[in-house]
């Protein structure tokens, strides 16, 4: 098992930075996901943590060992791609036999690592298959297999699910969750599927733009994200976004949101004086109709509805707001159509107050 730390890590192709001083510390035995929109950097990272790219600028720590310079071959990772990267050629033992082969270990070893490996992720009656003869999560479980018969010190997974339909996906997701749990390896794993994070990590370092916008724990970046990308990207659907404006009288901060005024006593923010403008987040299922809401539900807002998406368990109700969409949730076959005039209400300690400048959470 072994820990990881980039130190001021910076990465350049040409005249782009693709990653913008890096300080990350992913801790021994840690599953650690990176999350985040398409090009935002975090297969580049991944890349680097390999080896098989090198930093611009900065330090890579593996343990205590500083392995920036160091070659991909000696520094016992694993990389498991989307792609698989199977031999079609090579039976499931052959493609598992190939690389312990390559490095001379001894044939009965060989064969009782694979077997051991094989009940792991329960290969041992396909061993004899060839690729094709597999399904996609079959093949995917030869890849998890094969990089684990080196014994990593880390294991990395760069969109291993993405090729895999929705319920396998799903159902593999427990699996390599439990697998690294088994295994207390240490994992690092690149999605841009932010249930995927939430559901697979430890803690998550949302990427974007090159940089890591906040590291925390599933629990942490849905209750309290560090700005308006993280709460807009953790949670789904989407975090709705209020313009608002505010007022602070002594120990009252007085919100002003669609018409509505509202006061808030004892709360906090981080900064002694707000500006004016802020922005308000609340999430779909933390604003409900008025013949559903909890009683501690008190602010309330009208507007017409023009669009509802049920998934059965809910129906979550778009609402025209004085020309801002609120997304909202709604019992499941909630009696209300297009065109409808209809009242939410939302409980306003459920609120997160952004700065509307520069997004950073006031909180
Ligand atoms: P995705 O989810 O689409 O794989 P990502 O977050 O993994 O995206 P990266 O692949 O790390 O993003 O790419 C980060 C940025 O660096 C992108 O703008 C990409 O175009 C650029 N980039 C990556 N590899 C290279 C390369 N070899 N040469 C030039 N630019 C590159």
């Amino acid at each position: 098992m072994t820990s990881v730390t980039f130190a001021n890590v910076w990465k350049q192709f040409g005249t782009h930075t693709a990653i913008e001083d890096l300080n990350l510390e992913i801790r021994d035995g840690e599953f650690m996901v990176f999350v985040g929109p398409s090009g935002c950097g975090k297969t580049t990272t991944l890349r680097m943590l390999a080896g098989l790219e090198t930093p611009t600028y900065g330090k890579i720590l593996l343990g205590r060992d500083d392995v920036t310079l160091t070659s991909p071959g000696r520094r016992n990772i694993s990389m498991v791609f989307q792609s698989y990267a199977l031999y079609p050629h090579m039976t499931v033992r052959q493609n598992l036999a190939f690389g312990p082969q390559i490095r001379h270990e001894n044939k009965s070893e060989i064969a009782a690592s694979i077997d051991k490996v094989a009940k792991l992720v329960g290969l041992e009656t396909l061993l004899n298959r060839h690729p094709s003869e597999l399904s996609g999560g079959q093949r995917q479980r030869v890849a998890l297999a094969r990089s684990m018969i080196r014994r990593p010190r880390i294991f990395l997974l760069d969109e291993p699910l993405s090729n895999l339909d929705a319920s396998l996906r799903t159902h593999m997701r427990t699996e390599i969750a439990e697998l690294q749990r088994q295994l207390g390896v240490t994992a690092v794993y690149v999605t841009h599927d932010q249930v995927e994070a939430m559901t697979m990590g430890h803690r998550i370092a949302v990427f974007d733009h090159g940089r890591i916008l906040q590291v925390a724990t599933p629990a942490e970046l849905y209750r309290a994200p560090a700005n308006k990308v993280v709460g807009r990207f953790i949670g789904s659907p989407r975090m709705n976004i209020l313009p608002a404006t505010v007022n602070v009288e002594g120990d009252r901060v007085n919100v002003r949101c669609f018409g509505t005024t509202f006061s808030m006593q004892g709360r906090t923010f981080t900064r002694d004086r707000l500006s004016d403008k802020i922005e308000l987040g609340i999430r779909p299922d933390e604003i409900q109709w008025v013949k559903d809401a909890p009683s501690r539900c008190t602010e309330k807002i009208t507007g017409v509805v023009t669009s509802l998406e049920t998934t059965g368990s809910d129906t979550f109700v778009l609402v025209n707001v004085e020309g801002t969409e609120v997304n909202s949730k709604f019992p499941s076959f909630a009696p209300v159509r297009r065109g409808d005039a209809v009242e939410l209400v939302f409980d306003p300690a459920d609120l997160h107050f952004f700065d509307a400048e520069t997004g950073e959470s006031l909180k």
